[in-house]
């Protein structure tokens, strides 16, 4: 049998474990190694279990009966600390030797840190993994700022309230989610989270962390001048490719392990993916992408790979319950500059805001807020590209009404699948 090598320990990881066990059960002696004492389990939902709407056996995807019961040796608690190419071999801080004929690095990525004045206080806190809920989950009611308007921080802060904290959420553009959401859905998700005791400082840069004398947070400076007092500081703005392992092996590291569309390193007998990579000049921080990663580099350990990994767009959804939003491609129209910048189509109603980006006949990205029942009608237009010329006038308002005579059922149910 051959033996493969699995660092990390993460969803990317789990998905490809179970692709591979089913399609080529026999094929390899399988060792993981995570850092992380857990067995595997949902990251996307620690939002959920920080606000109390789940437990840690629930977000458990993969405990340890699922590895004993495929013959996989789980390693936890430990990093690999570096990687023996010549002679093909990993070794674990704890000093385990283990040899392999493939290696997969499924690293992840680590939380992005502040680069201020006072980030190693105690109090300032991440929110990427289980330990870091814990920490959050056992604080005293407190003053938290968060830093960042981006998905993370939103779903953080909003957790954060329900807990029953007093939090500011600091965001250094001048609406929120603005990679995803235009400037009106924007502030209308602002008033919604403000109406539920969510406190907002816009358009402010954090300068320092301030100590209060006996090594923990104090307070938040902002560029401005304005003291934000804290007793503890979320920071959530942005990821970075754990890449260190790979480069000091000596492969190919840009802003991640580079890989190409089999998902192969520089060196053939060593694959990566997930959060850590880099493909065609891409990272990743969502999971369907690294999911498709997944699949495709199982098909290649199995020995049946024929299968190519490509990017696709797909779209994005927040998961603070009560606030549906989802939002996709080039919603604001302005990508690829110099080129024709298309239509856009907007409908402003109490409760529901639709806009939905035009090129060519195609839609291109859109942004829903509040009603969101059409998601999947729009979704399917824009991944299709199917031409709406026809549909045009009544493209607002839904697929309801949409529908011409003649259209059948299927096709609907088709579409709301
Ligand atoms: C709070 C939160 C909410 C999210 N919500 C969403 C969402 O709604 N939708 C969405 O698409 N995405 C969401 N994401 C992002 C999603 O969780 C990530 O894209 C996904 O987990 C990345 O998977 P991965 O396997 O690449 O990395 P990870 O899941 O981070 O796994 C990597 C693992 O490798 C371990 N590791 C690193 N180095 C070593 C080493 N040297 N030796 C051994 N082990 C090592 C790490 O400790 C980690 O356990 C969310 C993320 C967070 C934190």
């Amino acid at each position: 049998m051959k033996r493969l090598v699995v660092v990390g320990n993460g969803m990317a990881a789990c998905r490809l474990l179970e692709e591979l066990t089913r399609l080529a059960p026999d094929l390899y002696q399988i060792t993981v190694v995570g850092d992380e004492p857990f067995a595997g389990y949902n990251r996307v939902m620690l939002s959920p279990l920080l606000g109390g709407g789940t437990d840690e056996k629930t977000i458990t995807t993969h405990p340890h009966q699922w590895y004993r019961d495929r013959n996989i040796r789980l390693i936890t608690g430990t990093p690999v600390v570096a990687i023996h190419r010549r002679r093909r071999q990993v070794e674990t801080a704890a000093g385990h030797l283990l040899d392999y004929d493939r290696l997969l690095l499924a690293t992840g990525a680590a939380p992005r840190q502040l680069p201020v004045e006072g980030v190693t206080l105690d109090g300032v806190v991440s929110f990427r993994d289980l330990y870091d809920v814990r920490r959050l989950l056992s604080l005293p009611a407190a003053r938290v700022v968060v830093v960042g308007g981006g998905f993370l921080g939103l779903e953080a802060a909003d957790a954060l309230v329900k807990q029953g904290h007093d939090v500011t959420l600091v965001h250094s553009r001048g609406h929120l989610l603005n990679q995803q959401l235009d400037e009106s859905a924007g502030h209308r998700l602002q008033q919604d989270l403000e109406a539920r005791g969510l406190k907002f400082v816009m358009q402010a840069r954090t300068q320092s962390i301030e100590d209060n004398g006996q090594g923990a947070v104090a307070a938040v400076h902002l560029a401005d001048g304005q003291r934000l007092p804290a007793d503890y500081v979320v920071q959530a703005v942005g990821i970075v490719p754990r890449a260190e392992l790979a480069a000091s092996a000596g492969l190919t590291v840009n802003q991640g392990v580079r890989v190409d569309d089999t998902l192969q390193t520089f060196d053939p007998a060593i694959y990566a993916i997930g959060e850590c990579v880099e493909h065609r000049e891409r990272t990743f921080g969502l999971v369907a992408p690294l999911y498709e990663q997944a699949s495709v580099c199982a098909s290649h350990l199995a020995e049946l790979g024929h299968r190519r990994y490509l990017y696709a767009d797909s779209a994005t959804r927040l998961k603070i319950s009560g606030i549906d939003l989802v939002s996709c491609g080039d919603f604001l129209g302005d990508r690829g500059k110099g080129t024709e910048q298309g239509e856009t189509l907007q409908l402003n109603l109490p409760g529901s805001y639709r806009r939905v980006q035009i090129r060519d006949n195609r839609v291109v990205g859109m942004v829903l807020y509040g009603d969101v029942s059409d998601a999947p009608f729009f979704e399917k237009l824009w991944k299709e590209k199917t031409d709406i010329g026809a549909l045009r006038e009544a493209l607002l308002l839904g697929e309801v009404f949409c529908k011409r005579p003649g259209d059948s059922d299927e096709h609907s149910e088709e579409v709301a699948a």
